[in-house]
Protein backbone atom coordinates (compact mmCIF):
# COMPACT_ATOMS: atom_id res chain seq x y z
CA UNK A 1 0.00 0.00 0.00
CA UNK A 2 1.52 3.48 -1.11
CA UNK A 3 1.81 6.00 1.37
CA UNK A 4 -0.96 8.53 -0.60
CA UNK A 5 -3.39 5.02 -0.61
CA UNK A 6 -2.72 5.94 3.48
CA UNK A 7 -3.98 9.33 2.69
CA UNK A 8 -6.91 8.18 1.03
CA UNK A 9 -8.02 5.95 4.49
CA UNK A 10 -6.98 8.45 7.24
CA UNK A 11 -4.68 5.81 8.77
CA UNK A 12 -2.09 8.60 8.15
CA UNK A 13 -3.16 12.64 8.31
CA UNK A 14 -2.76 15.11 5.92
CA UNK A 15 -3.92 18.83 5.69
CA UNK A 16 -6.56 17.86 3.13
CA UNK A 17 -8.61 20.82 1.16
CA UNK A 18 -10.90 18.80 -1.20
CA UNK A 19 -12.59 15.26 -1.63
CA UNK A 20 -15.26 13.72 -3.78
CA UNK A 21 -15.89 9.93 -4.62
CA UNK A 22 -13.25 9.86 -7.25
CA UNK A 23 -10.21 12.17 -5.78
CA UNK A 24 -8.85 13.45 -2.83
CA UNK A 25 -6.41 16.73 -3.22
CA UNK A 26 -4.42 17.58 0.16
CA UNK A 27 -1.41 20.16 0.84
CA UNK A 28 2.45 18.60 -0.21
CA UNK A 29 4.49 18.52 2.73
CA UNK A 30 7.31 20.17 0.68
CA UNK A 31 5.25 23.15 0.13
CA UNK A 32 7.44 24.33 -3.03
CA UNK A 33 5.60 27.23 -2.63
CA UNK A 34 2.77 28.34 0.13
CA UNK A 35 -0.07 26.39 -1.00
CA UNK A 36 1.82 23.42 -3.40
CA UNK A 37 -1.05 20.47 -3.85
CA UNK A 38 -1.89 16.80 -4.33
CA UNK A 39 -4.77 16.19 -6.27
CA UNK A 40 -4.75 11.89 -6.81
CA UNK A 41 -7.51 9.75 -8.06
CA UNK A 42 -9.00 6.92 -5.22
CA UNK A 43 -8.96 4.53 -7.65
CA UNK A 44 -5.33 3.03 -7.38
CA UNK A 45 -2.59 3.75 -10.15
CA UNK A 46 0.76 4.36 -10.43
CA UNK A 47 1.27 7.11 -12.67
CA UNK A 48 -0.09 9.31 -15.81
CA UNK A 49 1.09 6.41 -18.13
CA UNK A 50 -1.05 3.44 -16.90
CA UNK A 51 -4.44 5.28 -15.03
CA UNK A 52 -7.67 4.43 -17.05
CA UNK A 53 -8.32 7.43 -19.45
CA UNK A 54 -12.10 7.75 -18.00
CA UNK A 55 -10.74 8.20 -14.47
CA UNK A 56 -7.67 10.63 -15.92
CA UNK A 57 -10.92 12.99 -17.49
CA UNK A 58 -13.05 13.23 -14.84
CA UNK A 59 -9.44 14.01 -12.81
CA UNK A 60 -8.56 16.74 -14.99
CA UNK A 61 -12.08 18.37 -14.86
CA UNK A 62 -11.74 18.48 -11.21
CA UNK A 63 -8.35 19.73 -11.50
CA UNK A 64 -8.94 22.55 -13.35
CA UNK A 65 -11.44 23.34 -10.78
CA UNK A 66 -9.31 23.27 -8.32
CA UNK A 67 -6.78 25.85 -9.68
CA UNK A 68 -8.96 28.03 -10.25
CA UNK A 69 -10.33 28.12 -6.35
CA UNK A 70 -6.93 27.51 -5.10
CA UNK A 71 -6.07 30.70 -7.52
CA UNK A 72 -8.20 32.81 -5.83
CA UNK A 73 -8.05 31.75 -2.28
CA UNK A 74 -4.50 32.26 -2.22
CA UNK A 75 -4.03 35.03 -4.80
CA UNK A 76 -1.87 33.36 -6.90
CA UNK A 77 -0.64 34.99 -9.89
CA UNK A 78 0.10 31.81 -12.01
CA UNK A 79 0.43 27.86 -11.21
CA UNK A 80 2.74 25.07 -12.21
CA UNK A 81 0.34 22.23 -13.02
CA UNK A 82 3.17 18.85 -13.26
CA UNK A 83 3.27 14.87 -13.02
CA UNK A 84 6.17 13.04 -12.54
CA UNK A 85 6.06 9.17 -14.50
CA UNK A 86 8.09 7.12 -12.74
CA UNK A 87 11.63 7.28 -10.69
CA UNK A 88 13.59 8.32 -13.46
CA UNK A 89 11.01 11.61 -13.70
CA UNK A 90 11.21 12.16 -9.70
CA UNK A 91 8.37 10.29 -9.14
CA UNK A 92 8.64 9.06 -5.70
CA UNK A 93 5.07 7.94 -4.65
CA UNK A 94 3.89 5.21 -7.15
CA UNK A 95 0.25 6.41 -6.95
CA UNK A 96 -0.83 8.94 -9.35
CA UNK A 97 -0.76 12.41 -8.89
CA UNK A 98 -1.08 16.18 -10.23
CA UNK A 99 1.28 18.36 -8.22
CA UNK A 100 -0.40 21.99 -8.25
CA UNK A 101 1.86 24.33 -7.53
CA UNK A 102 1.14 28.11 -7.38
CA UNK A 103 3.01 30.87 -8.59
CA UNK A 104 3.72 34.34 -7.19
CA UNK A 105 5.42 37.37 -8.13
CA UNK A 106 9.43 36.86 -7.29
CA UNK A 107 9.03 33.28 -5.40
CA UNK A 108 12.20 32.42 -6.57
CA UNK A 109 10.80 28.40 -7.35
CA UNK A 110 13.07 26.91 -9.95
CA UNK A 111 13.17 23.82 -12.18
CA UNK A 112 16.30 24.50 -13.39
CA UNK A 113 15.80 23.10 -16.83
CA UNK A 114 18.74 22.91 -19.01
CA UNK A 115 18.97 22.35 -22.51
CA UNK A 116 19.93 19.00 -23.59
CA UNK A 117 22.59 18.26 -26.22
CA UNK A 118 20.80 15.70 -28.26
CA UNK A 119 19.75 18.22 -31.41
CA UNK A 120 16.07 18.93 -32.23
CA UNK A 121 16.85 16.98 -35.63
CA UNK A 122 17.74 13.84 -33.57
CA UNK A 123 14.45 13.70 -31.41
CA UNK A 124 12.37 14.60 -34.26
CA UNK A 125 14.00 12.32 -36.89
CA UNK A 126 12.48 9.52 -33.08
CA UNK A 127 9.02 10.96 -33.11
CA UNK A 128 7.94 12.09 -36.36
CA UNK A 129 4.57 10.65 -37.87
CA UNK A 130 3.04 9.84 -34.50
CA UNK A 131 -0.13 7.25 -34.75
CA UNK A 132 -2.15 7.17 -32.28
P1 LIG B 1 6.60 13.00 -6.68
O1 LIG B 1 8.04 13.35 -6.43
O2 LIG B 1 6.34 11.51 -6.56
O3 LIG B 1 6.03 13.58 -7.94
O4 LIG B 1 5.78 13.72 -5.52
C1 LIG B 1 5.54 13.14 -4.30
C2 LIG B 1 5.23 14.29 -3.37
O5 LIG B 1 4.69 13.74 -2.18
C3 LIG B 1 6.44 15.11 -2.97
O6 LIG B 1 6.31 16.44 -3.43
C4 LIG B 1 6.47 15.01 -1.44
O7 LIG B 1 6.78 16.24 -0.83
C5 LIG B 1 5.06 14.57 -1.13
N1 LIG B 1 4.98 13.77 0.09
C6 LIG B 1 5.81 12.77 0.46
N2 LIG B 1 5.42 12.25 1.64
C7 LIG B 1 4.31 12.95 2.02
C8 LIG B 1 3.45 12.87 3.16
O8 LIG B 1 3.62 12.05 4.06
N3 LIG B 1 2.43 13.76 3.21
C9 LIG B 1 2.21 14.67 2.22
N4 LIG B 1 1.17 15.50 2.38
N5 LIG B 1 2.99 14.78 1.13
C10 LIG B 1 4.03 13.92 1.03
Amino acid sequence: MTLFEKIIDRSIPAFIIYEDDDSIAFLDISQNTPGHTLLIPKQVSESFLDIDPKTLGKLMETAQKLAQKMMERLNAKGMNILMNCNEEAGQTVMHFHIHLIPRYRHDELNFGFEKHPESLEQSYEKLKGMVL
